[in-house]
């Protein structure tokens, strides 16, 4: 089989792969329990320390790596560089915690000595998505290495080249040989994967769908899973809110990644006394968007990453204007280009509300009162994150148990850092990536008792 990378902007083929045979998979297989067995051998300090060069690594590479990034999924370069950067963060950031998180865990019983010891599980295997290519396999496989564990990874068939590139971080830091491994592979071959004595756990990041089916083969086999699925985040704002401020991280919080990212704030709720300042503000805003080739610094929203999920968005649009949602700006598609477009008067039961947009549409919601604004927020079967901006931060951290969702953010965009745990409720996925938790989620924590 044969995997074509194409870029989105201009249609070119990037690069040609030839995915692995079931016999060249069922060596890389038993390869990676063969490098468990000497891999988890190694001392911590060691392992730390080749995570901190995969670091220096990735900082000696980010124009190579941004420029692949950039290439194969339409990312501007500069968000490719600053994702690149991110992900040395998180290297440094589990090579200087990790002998802390893993340290055993005294607890007083009536043992003389009780204690919660740690150990790595074996192979984690990674199903993950083309729209932070680096990142989402950095943020797992730092953390996951370093504990002990051997990574194997199947990427999006969109982002081969980047799956390369991640290997080789990993060779050129000096990681034993098959510590890491990227399989290119189709989907087809996920039980293959899934069942084999070496994997002892599954993460994948990516649509419900894939998330659905991968679990119930993670079930199948008893395999422990952690899904990272889509959202559909709400950005409330309060009548106090500072309108100019909150418009400009909305901007951010939506079009960033041209709106492709699972904690993009995509359900703008407005209390009534400001929906019509923030809408015409927002909207001036996404006017002033410079839509292009990404690789081109001047270039503000670049084309979606693929022209099929620019079609789903363009459908949604669609759908919504049909429901009785109003056109504001935008809603034409190109390609793999969507313009920025922003929907007016969205209300339950349409695309706009209901569904996750995963691109640039920003979809706007009048709400009565600050109760009405948690309720509509409520409405919606994901539960990755809110935001609400407002001047009281007081009286905002006094409704964090309004919200089901992993994260409550005032005055800020839903961001991921290597420090707090990320994570969502509801069909969002469940398990943490990132933080102690991370580190947490593929460690046997083992109970020892002396009587
Ligand atoms: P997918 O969920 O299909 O792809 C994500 C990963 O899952 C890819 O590696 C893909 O491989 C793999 N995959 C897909 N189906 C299976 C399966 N049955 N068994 C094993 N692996 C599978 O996402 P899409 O790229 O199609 O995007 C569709 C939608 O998913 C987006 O519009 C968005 O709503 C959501 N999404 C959410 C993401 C997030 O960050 N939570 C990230 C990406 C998408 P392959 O490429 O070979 O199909």
């Amino acid at each position: 089989m044969e995997f074509k990378t194409i870029n989105p902007h201009n249609g070119e083929t990037i690069g040609v792969y030839k995915g692995l045979t079931d016999d060249e998979l069922a060596e890389k297989l038993d390869n990676s329990q063969k490098a468990f067995e000497s891999w988890s051998k190694v001392a911590l300090s060691e392992r730390c320390t080749l995570l901190k060069k995969a670091g220096q690594v990735l900082r000696e590479h980010v124009e190579e790596y941004a420029k692949m990034i950039s290439l194969e999924m339409g990312k501007l370069i500069s968000e490719a560089r600053n994702e690149v950067k991110k992900c040395a963060s998180v290297c440094d950031y589990y090579a200087e915690h990790a002998e802390s998180f893993l340290a055993d865990e005294i607890i007083k019983s009536d043992a003389s000595k009780s204690f919660v010891s740690h150990q790595p599980l074996g192979a984690v295997f990674a199903v993950m998505p083309w729209n932070f290519p680096f990142w989402q396999v950095m943020r797992y496989a730092a953390p996951t290495l370093t504990s002990g564990n051997v990574g194997l990874l199947k990427h999006s068939s969109s982002v081969i080249g980047c799956a390369q590139l991640i290997e080789d971080v990993f060779k050129k830091a000096g990681y034993p040989k098959n510590v890491f491994q990227n399989l290119i592979v189709s989907h087809d071959a996920t039980e293959q994967i899934v069942s084999h004595h070496a994997v002892k756990a599954i993460t994948l990041t990516g649509s419900e769908k894939a998330g659905s089916s991968v679990a119930a083969l993670a079930g199948k086999h008893i395999k422990k899973s952690l899904l990272e699925l889509g959202g559909s985040n709400a950005f409330i704002v309060w009548e106090d809110a500072d309108i100019d401020k909150t418009v400009e991280i909305a901007l951010t919080a939506r079009m960033m990644n041209c709106g492709q990212s699972c904690i993009a704030a995509k359900r703008f709720i407005l209390l009534e006394g400001v929906y019509d300042e923030f809408v015409e503000k927002f909207t001036a805003a996404v006017k002033n968007l410079k839509s292009g080739n990404p690789m081109n610094e001047e270039t503000t929203l670049g084309p979606m990453a693929r022209k099929d999920l620019a079609d789903e968005l363009q459908k949604q649009i669609t759908n919504s204007i049909e429901q009785g949602a109003q056109l504001i700006y935008g809603g034409n598609q190109e390609g793999c280009h969507h313009e920025a477009t922003v929907l007016g008067d969205v209300k339950p039961g349409m695309a706009a509300f209901d569904e996750e947009s995963f691109g640039p549409l920003a979809a706007m919601i009048k709400a009565d009162s600050i109760e009405h604004a948690f309720e509509l927020s409520e409405r919606s079967k994901f539960g990755l994150g809110v935001t609400v901006c407002t001047e009281n931060v007081e009286l905002a951290l006094s409704h964090v148990d309004k919200v089901s969702d992993g994260a409550y953010f005032i005055n800020e965009l839903v961001k991921s850092d290597p420090r707090l745990p990320f994570g969502g409720t509801k069909i969002s996925g469940y398990g943490r990536e990132l933080s102690k938790d991370g580190i947490m989620e593929f460690v046997n924590r083992k109970t020892v008792y002396v009587k």
